[in-house]
Parts: C-alpha cells; sequence; structure tokens
C-alpha cells in the first residue's frame, strides 16, 4: 500500500508529512514544486519556463508538469512504492495522470488529504521557511528549528520561499480552492483525510495507521 499521492492545500503541513512518510517508509519523495525549484535554482529550460508561473502563485503549463512526473515515475526506484506531492493539482492533470499510471502499468493505493481550516493557513504559509540545501520545512513558531534561522538536519541557513508572500498566498489559496480541491471527490474511494491542525508527531502516527507495516 505505498503507491500514494499526498493532497493538501498550502500550508496544510503537507511538505512535513510529506519528509516523514518517505523517510520512514524508504520511498522516493516526489514533489513538483521541489522540482520546479531546483529547476530554477539551476537555471535548466524548465525552470526558466516555471519561474514566472510559480513566482505569481498560478500553475505550471501542463505539459511540462506532466513531462517531469513521467520521467520520474518511470524510474526504478518507484517500482515498490512513492510519494506523490504537488501533482496532481486540477481534474485534467488526474485525467493525465490517470493515463500514465495504465501505461506505466501503476495501481495507486492511497491517496492522503492533510486538511486545515482556510483561516489559518496564511500564518502558517508566511511563516513558513525552508531549507534551501535539503528541502526541510520549519515554521517559525509551530515547527521551530533547534538553532533559530538554521536546519537542524544540515546546517544551512533557512529562508523563506519567495511565493511565501501575503500577496501570492491568497492566490494559491484561491487556486486550491477551485482546482485541485475538486479531486478529493475524484479519488473519494483512496482518500483518507487527517486533521493537520494539531502536533506533526499525532498526525505521522494516524498517517501510519493507515499505510501500514513498513
Ligand atoms: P508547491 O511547492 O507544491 O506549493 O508548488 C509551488 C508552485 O509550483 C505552485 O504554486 C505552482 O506554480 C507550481 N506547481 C507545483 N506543482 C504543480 C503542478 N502539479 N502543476 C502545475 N504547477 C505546479
Amino acid at each position: 500500500m505505498k503507491k500514494m499521492l499526498i493532497m493538501g492545500p498550502p500550508g496544510a503541513g503537507k511538505g512535513t508529512q510529506a519528509e516523514y512518510i518517505v523517510k520512514y517508509y524508504n520511498i522516493p519523495h516526489i514533489s513538483t514544486g521541489d522540482m520546479f525549484r531546483a529547476a530554477i535554482a539551476n537555471k535548466t529550460e524548465v525552470g526558466l519556463l516555471a519561474k514566472k508561473y510559480i513566482d505569481a502563485g498560478n500553475l505550471v503549463p501542463d505539459e511540462v508538469t506532466v513531462g517531469i512526473v513521467k520521467e520520474r515515475l518511470a524510474n526504478p526506484d518507484c517500482k515498490n512504492g512513492f510519494l506523490l506531492d504537488g501533482f496532481p493539482r486540477d481534474l485534467k492533470q488526474a485525467e493525465m495522470f490517470a493515463v500514465m499510471l495504465k501505461e506505466l502499468g501503476i495501481d495507486l493505493d492511497l491517496v492522503i488529504n492533510i486538511h486545515v481550516d482556510n483561516e489559518k493557513l496564511i500564518n502558517r504559509i508566511i511563516g513558513r521557511r525552508i531549507c534551501p540545501e535539503c528541502g526541510r520545512t520549519f515554521h517559525i513558531k509551530y515547527n521551530k528549528p533547534l538553532k533559530d534561522g538554521i536546519c537542524d538536519d544540515c546546517g544551512s541557513s533557512l529562508i523563506q520561499r519567495k511565493d511565501d508572500n501575503v500577496e501570492t498566498v491568497s492566490n494559491r489559496l484561491d487556486v486550491y480552492q477551485s482546482k485541485t480541491e475538486p479531486l478529493i471527490n475524484y479519488y473519494k474511494d483512496l482518500v483518507v483525510t487527517f486533521d493537520g491542525d494539531r502536533d506533526v508527531d499525532v498526525i505521522f502516527n494516524d498517517i501510519k495507521k493507515v499505510i501500514g507495516d513498513k
């Protein structure tokens, strides 16, 4: 039961739970947002194309996104499981994803949905800090690093994501609600919803109970 998607609005703690899950189950974390941020940092063709969409909080065109996901899922390390994070983002991507899964002979096992009420999300996003080196996520109030501004894992200085600002956040939340949230119904037979407004360890324990043994 390890071929999984994780969903949730920006700021729900999806990235943090994703980090816990992939570490514990030793499966690849396929985050389209992380792949785009790495492509931007490395100034690749995909990065140059994606940057303007990401900076505005809009979705990157499907042909770019679907291509990078398919290439990644075809990698042999995904054979025994994976956690896809940030994809599919709307119904059209979900339909393209269904075709892709069929072509690759993959059956999806579980869709993890992290729920947090809308009014709490903005603060959670504005206070978020990420490690530019290893990608680990922190929060200045709810998930503090041991030393202010420094990544617990690799010692790099934490930064704020460029799209984690008040202006972009409300657009991202609107995009999530209008485009991504309908996927909860699309995947209703596979979805399990978790209350994301709890301690990270408590949420992770609940998720483990659903996924099962390593
Ligand atoms: P995330 O890290 O998941 O919040 O993604 C950051 C940004 O990357 C989003 O606001 C989009 O601009 C872009 N992005 C990530 N995943 C996708 C996707 N599946 N389709 C289109 N754009 C995406």
